[in-house]
């Protein structure tokens, strides 16, 4: 005997066939990890934070011309810009350094043209890890391919701890959308990150830090276009006592209704 069919995604009712939930494109990466097939993949906590704070995301694979991004943008309410390998180092001008890791070209291109034309049809954009990086790229900013070897001093930024492990400070600044979202100007985040911004792009105005020096938040200051970038990663920090990283989840979601 079968059970009964599953109800929860099964409402034909006239008044549910509408939503009227932000929608987010959601960029993922694509590799031969699992099982030697190329795959898209995105790590699921995304998902989660996404749809905690009100808001459909919807994945935006690596897209073989920028037709894709264009089509997705100018369709969905905002950009998540999410983790991942590094940036290719030839898009910033950069030889290749030893310690820089492996990039996904095909990727890179697509997040620039997500956020080009983010940046072009004013909306918003979260960027988390890779995503502040490659936004600094996109904006004709500069990475640091390797924080170990290229910065004295610095911080142990690529933790092995677990996920929600809170690893190092961060100093938000005053009045900006970071300090707003969190509610505080001192926090401590996880940390996976081997790579960070280098030489700012023109536009972007950083507004967090460790005590390395390190950037681990950024905005844009030129004019109201929404955007809100952190080096660490709020999505793994769904479970918290702090609220501090479902702030920027929920600062993202009211920006978004707000419309
Ligand atoms: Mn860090």
């Amino acid at each position: 005997m079968s059970s009964a069919p599953a109800q929860v995604f099964v409402d034909s009712r006239p008044s549910h066939r509408v939503s009227t939930a932000p929608t987010v494109a959601v960029s993922a990466t694509s590799d031969t990890r699992l099982g030697g097939a190329h795959r898209v993949r995105l790590n699921s906590a995304y998902i989660t934070s996404l749809e905690n704070a009100g808001l459909v995301p919807v994945i935006i694979p690596p897209f073989s011309s920028h037709v894709g991004a264009l089509a997705a943008m100018s369709r969905l309410d905002g950009l998540v810009l999410t983790g991942g390998e590094d940036v290719d180092p030839s898009l910033y001008g950069q030889p290749r350094s030893a310690k820089c890791g492996e990039s996904n070209i095909t990727r890179d291109r697509t997040e620039i043209a997500l956020i080009e034309s983010a940046r072009e049809l004013g909306k918003p954009v979260l960027a988390i890890c890779r995503g502040p990086q490659i936004l600094n790229v996109a904006l004709g900013g500069t990475l640091i391919q390797d924080i170990d070897s290229e910065v004295t001093g610095a911080l142990a930024h690529n933790s092995e701890n677990d996920r929600d492990s809170r690893v190092h400070d961060v100093a938000i600044e005053q009045g900006s959308l970071i300090a707003a979202a969190i509610g505080s100007r001192n926090i401590r985040v996880n940390s996976f990150h081997h790579q960070s911004i280098g030489d700012l792009a023109p536009g972007l105005r950083v507004t967090a830090k460790a005590p390395d020096g390190i950037i681990e938040g950024v905005e844009w200051e030129l004019d109201n276009w929404w955007v809100l970038a952190v080096q660490w990663h709020p999505e793994e920090m769904n479970e918290s006592p702090e609220p501090w990283d479902r702030g920027i989840f929920k600062a993202f979601a009211e920006r978004l209704s707000r419309g």
